[in-house]
């Protein structure tokens, strides 16, 4: 089999966990075509956006502080992850040429005093870089050949929209398939970093947080790889957050759509474009846990099986948001009045992650994260108060409760049983909202609800018998 494996940040977190996936894939390598893809170390992207905002608020002092921490956390890790001499000294002469670039160009927009997108997208893919050379040393430490590729190197050839690309697929797909195949054709495993790419000038471009996801499915589709695997830190897709219910299971089977609604929830977030490469090619992905690869994990696919087309397959939970409920008599009948306030809201940078507009037109109800609450009562305020806007009612810590399931599409009785579940819970439903495509039914309570609700529709649905 041809397979992509994709670790993130805390599969490679320390020496110990680098070696464990080192053999990993040097095992599953003797009998597959193995194409490996990873994040940065646990926590160094954190780092690197961090650095870049001290440089900008002109904080010398703690950005070449944590600079430094970088630095000395990389050497560390390959002092202890690799043991034979030769092998440690080529990874960390390696290291050094990355690192003294890293810090030349932090040198550079120290001086300059800004990060502009384009130098931060530089920045954080040295997070990358380093942790695939690594990997790389790791494998052939073990005796297994192994070349590290970052993104731009692999052939991934993006827009220069910096700091959320897209693949120019046609061009990235005539590069990565000579880049990479030509590796597997030799049993040299790549090593490839994930969320980073260039533009068709060669900058460093990336495809935002949690992009080495994407990377990996941009690479299987690619090379026609026959499955994805994601190595993540739980267990696969679940049917509720295990630590609110205790007898949250593991989803066998789920479709791609259903995988799209569950990413966004839940305790493996996934970058939201992540599937579209696998739609057209119909590459299974496997959702698997590094730490238990007895566990088979949930399997992501075109058409699941009968057997797993459940009507409900999964009660997810977004906590801690804020509510604003937008009223205004002259909202009624009047186009524009949602195109103003949403481009209102756009223009302060608050993402929306939930509306809902009754037909009498009186009211919008719109749920932002708490973070951005402020920042968004803020702005409708000095916008629109007075004016297309009467009044602002303000609920803060709520939460968004979502039954996700394909099932649920034209299934009668679906929204009785929920809102009947909640409603013997003695529990208020203060919005609700289901798309035309009915793969999620989204509703929000209050925060201090949550748990009791979400236990008592993972009940009512017979989730923990759903394998
Ligand atoms: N290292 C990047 C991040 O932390 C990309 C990734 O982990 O997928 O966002
Ligand atoms: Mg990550």
């Amino acid at each position: 089999m041809k397979i992509v494996l994709k670790f993130g940040g805390t599969s490679i977190s320390t020496a110990k966990n680098i070696r464990k996936v080192a053999s990993y894939i040097h095992s599953l390598s003797k009998q597959n075509q193995v194409v490996v893809v990873c994040s940065a170390i646990d926590g160094i992207t954190d780092d690197l956006i961090q650095t870049s905002r001290f440089i900008q608020r002109g904080n010398k002092e703690s950005a070449n502080r944590l600079t430094a921490k970088i630095i000395s956390r990389h050497k560390q890790l390959a002092k202890e992850t690799i043991t034979k001499p030769q092998n440690r000294k080529k990874l960390l002469d390696a290291l050094s040429s990355d690192l003294a670039e890293l810090e030349d160009l932090l040198h550079g927009v120290i001086l300059l005093g800004e990060v502009s997108s384009r130098s931060l997208d530089y920045i954080v893919s040295f997070g990358e870089r380093l942790s695939i050379k690594i990997i790389a040393h790791a494998l052939l430490d073990l005796g297994r050949k192994s070349v590290p590729l970052t993104g731009k190197e692999a052939g991934i050839v993006t827009d220069s929209n910096f700091g959320e690309s897209r693949p120019l697929m046609d061009t990235t797909r005539l590069r990565v398939i000579k880049n990479v195949d030509s590796l597997l054709s030799k049993k040299i495993v790549p090593v490839i970093g994930g969320f980073a790419g260039a533009d068709q000038y060669g900058n460093i471009t990336t495809f935002g947080r949690g992009g080495s996801d994407y990377t990996a499915t941009i690479i299987a589709s690619c090379i026609k790889a026959d499955e994805i695997w994601l190595m993540t830190d739980v267990d696969g897709l679940m049917t509720a957050d295990p630590k609110t219910v205790k007898n949250a299971k593991v989803l066998k089977e789920v479709s791609y759509a259903e995988a799209i609604e569950m990413a966004l929830f839940g305790a493996k977030q996934i970058h939201p474009r992540t599937f579209e490469p696998l739609l057209s090619k119909k590459i299974p992905m496997r959702i698997r846990n590094t730490f238990n690869t007895k566990n088979l994990g949930t399997m992501v696919t075109a058409s699941p099986g009968e057997a797993t087309k459940k009507t409900v397959k999964c009660v997810s939970t977004i906590r801690h948001n804020g509510l604003i409920d937008v009223r205004g008599g002259s909202m009624v009948g009047a186009p524009g009045t949602a195109a103003k306030i949403f481009a209102t809201l756009a223009k302060s940078g608050v993402n929306v992650m939930m509306i809902s507009q009754n037909p009498s037109e009186s009211s919008i109800s719109i749920i932002v994260k708490q973070s951005d609450l402020d920042k968004a009562v803020n702005a409708l305020e000095m916008e629109l108060l007075g004016k297309i806007i009467k009044k602002l009612e303000i609920t803060t810590d709520v939460a968004i409760i979502a039954l996700i399931g394909s099932g649920m599409r034209g299934t009668i009785g679906v929204a009785s049983r929920v809102f009947g579940s909640v409603a013997k819970k003695g529990v208020n439903v203060v919005m609700i909202a289901q798309g035309s495509s009915e793969l999620n039914l989204a509703f929000v309570v209050k925060d201090s609800d949550c748990k009791n609700v979400v236990q008592a529709l993972h009940d009512e649905f017979e989730l923990a018998k759903i394998n």
